[in-house]
């Protein structure tokens, strides 16, 4: 099925495909095109009241929290297996919504969601408790419980991924969902909802409703029925849900922002580095919260690096997302290119020197060339604020310390890299630089098995995936039985 075979795409509450009660609709439109792809119902503050009590209901009436772990589990695998047997459908619609590269998808997306649902599926009937001896007349134990209804947000520049990021631990957990997904990239949500209905799982236990952030997403986080808010966004929407939602404490994970540092030292492998920073910046047309946009380059290399990755930048192949040999697609929206290209503009402006790119190309569709600054530093807006978009900012540093210490200068906290072949040095550096992951001579691996996260601030608090993910999804239960004789 390709996107346009479904021009009209409804929202999922409770086991039903509904129009909004206002009747109204957006477009969802295909960057490389412009073109529509489809119209999709326009949820507002009833439908998400509707979604929410169809999860309440499901998670308090059960079946779902209350069934065998084990069967949970296999109708999680059987979703899977729904989700294997549709993916070249689900990468070409994932492809058409985001205007992300085929190719990309096709080898970083898709496996990755597949892997995550099997994951946590397995998950299931392995989340335990504890018995705590407390003394000798009772039985003190500690079950983990789901911790109820659980509203999802994800942006639009992995929209499968990052919604399987929530939707499958929390289901795992036993937890009940409403997810909505961003605006922009409504379908590829939509269309596994269909296969999720199919593997059987129980009506209101997940429900998807697309759509604008202010409106509906509003709704949703501030909804006095959520027991749980998992967000993936900016820095600005998770500072706001944080301060609106805080009316009815609920629990909240944000994953949010990045300016990631790439650190390469003197002793470097350069072939590799440069290699790997190219990619770490221009993957996914430079739209990833993790991307490596601060290289901070030894002055004894600096400038052969930057040479060298002026040249790689140069030639990577931007275009036709369908291409099997294409790099960079477009960027989302019409919106997000003048964003970025404004950031060109600014660092210009504050007198950092352009190497190469800087402009869009032409169009249709929201193309851009990959940008490469150098003389950025840590005070300009191209080194303290997140583009979001293919600009690479160079940036030098004499020692150790003066590395660590820029690398660290930045409101975000999110992911960072080094380079070197001093096993002293990685050791000491990875340990002294503030971020939630960092990765030595390699540059943005991640794995549905390990935690991923910021360390407050604008990166946001909390952990996605790994057996952390758990703990957002549950809570624990202190049970106290007297063993005391009755008398
Ligand atoms: P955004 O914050 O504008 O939107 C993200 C989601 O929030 C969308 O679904 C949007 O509709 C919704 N939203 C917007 N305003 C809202 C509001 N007032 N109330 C409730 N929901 C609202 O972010 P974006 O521009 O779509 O995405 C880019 C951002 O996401 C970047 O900052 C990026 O770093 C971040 N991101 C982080 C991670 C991570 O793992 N840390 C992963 C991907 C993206």
């Amino acid at each position: 099925m390709t996107p346009t075979q479904v021009p009209h795409r409804r929202l999922l509450i409770g086991s039903e495909w509904r129009d909004s009660l206002s009747g109204r609709t957006f477009e969802t439109v295909d960057p490389a095109t412009e073109e529509v792809l489809a119209t999709v119902a326009e949820p507002d503050a009833a439908d998400i009241d509707l979604a929410v009590r169809a999860a309440r209901t499901a998670f308090d009436r059960g079946p779902w929290s209350t069934m065998r772990a084990a069967e949970r589990a296999r109708m999680l695998h059987r979703w899977a297996a729904l989700i294997e047997a549709h993916q070249e459908e689900l990468v070409l619609l994932e492809s058409h919504d985001a205007g992300k590269p085929v190719a990309a998808v096709r080898r970083q997306d898709y496996p990755t969601v597949l892997d995550c649902l099997e994951y946590y599926a397995g998950w299931c009937d392995k989340i335990t408790g504890d018995v705590v001896p407390v003394r000798p007349d009772a039985l003190t134990y500690v079950r983990r419980v789901p911790v109820g209804v659980v509203a999802g947000i994800v942006p639009w520049n992995f929209p499968l991924m990052n919604a399987m990021w929530k939707m499958a631990p929390a289901l795992a957990c036993g937890c009940t969902v409403v997810m909505k997904p961003a605006a922009e990239t409504p379908l590829s949500a939509l269309r596994v909802g269909e296969l999720a209905l199919e593997a059987g799982l129980p009506p209101g236990v997940l429900n998807i409703l697309p759509g604008p952030g202010p409106g509906p997403g509003m709704a949703l986080v501030t909804h006095p029925g959520i027991d749980k808010i998992t967000f993936t966004g900016s820095p600005a929407v998770g500072k706001l849900i944080m301060e609106r939602a805080a009316v009815n404490v609920p629990r909240i994970t944000l994953e949010l922002g990045g300016k990631s540092p790439n650190i390469v030292f003197d002793d470097a492998d350069l072939d590799a580095a440069v290699r790997a920073a190219t990619a770490g910046v221009f993957f996914n047309s430079g739209q990833v919260c993790s991307a490596g946009t601060r290289i901070l380059v030894h002055e004894a290399i600096h400038d052969e690096f930057t040479a060298r990755l002026v040249e790689r930048a140069k030639n990577l192949k931007v275009g036709d997302p369908r291409a099997a040999d294409t790099y960079l697609g477009p960027l989302v929206s019409q919106k997000q290119l003048d964003r970025v290209l404004g950031y060109v503009e600014r660092g210009l402006s504050e007198g950092a020197t352009l190497r190469s790119g800087g402009s869009r190309l032409a169009g249709p569709g929201y193309y851009m060339e990959p940008t490469v600054f150098s003389d950025v530093d840590n005070t300009m807006a191209l080194g303290r604020e997140e583009i979001f978009g293919p600009v690479a900012s160079v940036m030098r540093f004499t020692d150790d310390d003066e590395a660590v210490a820029m690398a660290n200068d930045s409101p975000y906290s999110l992911a960072a890299a080094l380079w070197t072949n001093d096993l002293t040095r990685a050791h000491t550096v990875a340990g002294r630089i503030r971020a939630g992951t960092v990765w030595v001579n390699t540059y943005g691996q991640s794995d549905n098995r390990l935690p991923w996260g910021g360390l407050g601030g604008d990166s946001g608090v909390g952990r996605d995936l790994g057996s952390s993910a758990l703990e957002n999804f549950t809570d624990r239960r202190t049970v106290w039985v007297s063993l005391a004789p009755r008398r």
